[in-house]
């Protein structure tokens, strides 16, 4: 009997909405299938995805890692015949994916909205000038910084109140992301059946496919891979390194002040701070890469991208200039100090709140499906070869029985002789 296809209209609006809107362009030449990296024979990736994306396949799009797998490199997009812009269709699919995980969806609508900016930031600041007030009991005295002094910020706002924004933040976003990274690995691994004897351990799992994940994201192994758009691979690489040394001294800064006793402000000349202004410095060079390679790209026409691109790249280069810019203000003894770094604040807000809201929730998503797809293929090739493992073994055993028969009836005619 012929099987119905219901494809899901709001799914495709949705994609349309998100960026997507060159997808009905698409006529199924496979030249993408054939730029593309990801690409195999069993999955002519993105072709198959560009028409049950066109078909409103909404399930079978939603169960595909490939749609994660897909870096946005734009080679696809570069080789198009039709202007389908393949790579910015997977974009709009992941944006929706991210809103399918996200609860409560008033935030990811927040976050992939023009008009949910003054919210996200008015929110922002309201948090940040209550804890002030709090810190202060009222209105706090804005001193005229001294020119090297390291205490500013700390009388303004202490470390204990800069904990109780963020951590009740970090707190929340944490577990929407924790549990929208097990829907999605409930979801891929639904229907697998892999038998118990091929299922990993706790251990196995982190050793054989977590810790090669990292270390492949850290390389940024498939960026290299990149054609049109290899530039990209840079200032990837560089925010990565950046967010890896901020969260690290963030960390510091929190033990070290709030449970060993090293009381913050902490000089210039400490070796945390002068990672953290290192760290602001890549932030900001890596976001300018990015931000400078996009527009050339959207020049060339191989890329249109969206609002919650634009979005995270700003906010993570207003995160570094500010972060650095209060620091420079408040050595040169500029009240300005001040409202750059609540301003800095607030963006941080912003940031922490939207991990699994905004276009961030990608480092979240395609991790997991990295260690997704090594553990998949890795079992399946396990599988595979144990099968012929058996059959060689009985091949073995019954070439041993020949030869020793051979070698019986050898032995005969030698006493017969
Ligand atoms: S997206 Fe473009 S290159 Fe890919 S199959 Fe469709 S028309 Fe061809
Ligand atoms: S953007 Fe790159 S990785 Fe993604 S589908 Fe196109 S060619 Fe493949």
């Amino acid at each position: 009997m012929a099987r119905i296809i219901e494809p899901d209209l709001n799914f495709v609006k949705g994609v349309i909405d998100a960026g997507g809107d060159t997808l009905k362009k698409c006529y199924q030449c496979a030249t993408c299938a054939v730029v593309c990296p990801l690409s195999t024979n069993e999955n002519p990736f993105p072709r198959k995805q560009m028409i049950l994306a066109q078909w409103g396949m909404k399930e079978q799009i939603a169960r595909d890692p490939s749609i994660w797998l897909c870096h946005q490199c734009s080679d696809c997009t570069a080789y198009c015949p039709r202007g389908a812009r393949p790579g910015d269709v997977l974009a709009a699919i992941r944006s929706m994916a991210i809103r399918e995980y996200a609860e409560p969806k008033i935030l990811w609508s927040l976050y992939n909205n023009p008009a949910g900016l003054i919210v996200l930031f008015g929110v922002a600041l309201v948090v940040v000038l209550a804890a002030i007030l709090a810190a202060n009991h009222g209105m706090p005295e804005l001193e005229v910084p001294v020119k090297f002094s390291h205490g500013l910020f700390h009388g303004f706002l202490p470390v204990l109140y800069v904990d109780a924004i963020f951590l009740p933040v970090a707190g929340f976003a944490a577990l929407i992301a924790i549990r929208g990274i097990a829907n999605m690995w409930k979801q891929f691994t639904t229907g697998l059946d892999i038998p118990e004897a091929y299922k990993p351990t706790t251990m196995e799992m982190i050793t054989r496919y977590i810790i090669p994940t990292f270390k492949e994201i850290l390389d940024h192994e498939r960026f290299k891979k990149c054609g049109v758009n290899y530039e990209r691979f840079n200032g990837h690489r560089y925010l990565l390194y950046a967010f890896i040394v901020l969260f690290v001294v963030t960390n510091i800064v929190f033990i070290g002040a709030d449970f060993l006793g090293f009381h913050t402000p902490w000089p210039l000349w400490n070796p945390v701070k002068i990672f953290a202004n290192l760290g602001a410095v890549i932030l900001i060079y890596g976001s300018v890469l990015l931000i400078q390679n996009r527009k050339a790209r959207e020049a060339e026409g191989n890329l249109s991208g969206s609002y919650a691109d634009w979005f995270l790249l700003y906010l993570i280069l207003f995160i570094g200039i500010t972060g650095l810019g209060a620091e420079i203000l408040r050595i040169l003894g500029l009240r300005l100090a001040y409202a750059v770094y609540i301003f800095h604040l607030m963006c941080v807000f912003v940031l922490f709140l939207g991990l699994p809201f905004s276009k961030f929730a990608h480092l979240l998503y395609r991790s997991t499906v990295m260690v997704y797809d090594r553990y998949v293929t890795d079992v399946r090739a396990r599988m595979e070869t144990s099968a012929p493992a058996a059959t060689v073994v009985e091949e073995a055993a019954a070439a041993g029985e020949e030869s020793s028969e051979e070698a019986a009836a050898e032995e005969g005619q030698q006493e017969a002789q």
